[in-house]
């Protein structure tokens, strides 16, 4: 796989310093994606504060995109509504799937895996914590963890 040095640096940096990783004592929301085509298996957690993510978080094994993709899901998304959430969703999937989006700066770690897209079978690896997440919110009043399977 050839990517802009940069850009492979930057997921390098996310998979071997990850942020937020690790189960907290307390979530409100679990839920546990995986993508068997890969091996990636990603758990995320979140703490809510009414209808904002107060936190997010990580754990799981997998490839360096899938791993590095959640560490900047976590970053990203901490302190946002679940509105800004489907947003801030809508767009990364659109960048994944080719689409020539501009992403606001604060998201600009995310950039990094706009070359992936030109490798399908990487794009779900990137896609599976934000698969994940939404599952879980989507399931939110479900009082047990969820889990999700992506082919
Ligand atoms: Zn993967």
């Amino acid at each position: 796989m050839q990517l802009n040095d940069l850009y492979k640096d930057i997921i390098l940096d996310h998979y071997q310093s990850p942020h937020n990783r690790g189960r907290p004592p307390q979530a409100d929301i679990e839920a546990e994606g995986s993508n068997p085509l890969c091996g990636d298996e990603v758990e995320i957690y979140v703490l809510l504060d009414g209808e904002r993510l107060q936190e997010v978080r990580f754990d799981g094994v997998g490839c360096a995109i899938s791993l590095a993709a959640a560490s900047m899901m976590s970053e990203v998304l901490e302190g946002k509504s679940k509105e800004e959430v489907g947003n801030i969703g809508e767009l990364f999937k659109a960048m994944m799937h080719g689409e020539d989006v501009i992403l606001p700066e604060e998201m600009e770690d995310l950039e990094s895996l706009k070359g992936v897209a030109k490798f399908p079978l990487r794009v779900k690896c990137a896609l599976l914590p934000w698969t994940t997440l939404e599952h879980g919110l989507a399931n939110e009043d479900a009082g047990h963890r969820v889990s999700i399977e992506v082919d």
